[in-house]
């Protein structure tokens, strides 16, 4: 059967990693997370850049920069230099920061670069903010989630409970809507619907009616 470039979008928050992973299982794809690339960069920026204050952001601004101190592999879980960051890089901070370095356009050239050799070979599933805009324009299927932000503020309020955080509501709705007004206003790829990407909005839907409504639309794509 054709293999597919499957470009998933939307806001934070939204369940898009769950949902990408569960349909590259389904469909039998390599499933990629672009947010954990940006989020990366950001937990290399709150470890190590602290050393060029005041102006600690300035080195992601060259692209030589980041090619020689910054690699990004996966054996499977995404390592930053070597060393496995997944545990580290789901933080609110962490989070923040990506929102803060993913404006960089060298940051984007340099993942973009990244992302679009991982889809060379299609079959692959691949979640962010400008996967069907700019990275896989031509991709076959492009999904697009939202979700209304109190009802994404509660996910996310739960995942930090569920760590062990004590997080406070108004406090993650109020990131929500920051990230989203970062995400959707910044000048370079800002967060936006492709034109022919299918809309879904799981606000009002079950893990599993979304799930179905998704292999549904995949199984008609290829
Ligand atoms: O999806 P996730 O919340 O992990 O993404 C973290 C941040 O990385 C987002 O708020 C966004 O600023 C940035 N991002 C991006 N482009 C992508 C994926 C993530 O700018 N393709």
């Amino acid at each position: 059967m054709k293999k597919i470039i499957v470009a998933i979008d939307g806001y934070s928050s939204c369940g898009k990693s769950t949902i990408a992973k569960q349909l590259a299982q389904y469909a039998g794809y390599t499933y990629v997370d672009t947010g954990a690339m940006y989020r990366a960069i950001a937990l290399y920026a709150l470890e190590t850049l602290p050393l060029y204050s005041p102006t600690p952001l300035l080195p992601l601004e060259s692209l030589d920069f980041l090619e020689e101190n910054i690699h990004l592999t996966y054996s499977p879980d995404l390592c930053l230099n070597g060393q496995p960051v997944e545990s580290k890089i789901r933080s609110l901070e962490v989070g923040n920061m990506a929102s803060k370095v993913s404006p960089i356009p060298a940051v984007r050239q340099f993942l973009v670069a990244q992302q679009q050799a991982m889809g060379q070979a299609k079959g692959i599933v691949m979640d962010g903010r400008d996967i069907g805009t700019v990275v896989f324009p031509e991709a076959e299927l492009k999904l697009f989630l939202t979700a209304r932000p109190e009802v994404r503020a509660q996910r996310r309020f739960d995942e930090l409970v569920a760590k062990g955080e004590h997080p406070i509501f108004e406090e993650v709705l109020k990131d929500v809507n920051d990230r989203d007004y970062r995400d959707t206003h910044r000048d370079i790829s800002p967060l936006r619907q492709a034109p022919d990407a299918i809309v879904i909005d799981n606000s009002d839907l079950t893990r599993e009616q979304q799930m179905q409504t998704i292999y549904d639309i995949f199984d008609r794509h290829h």
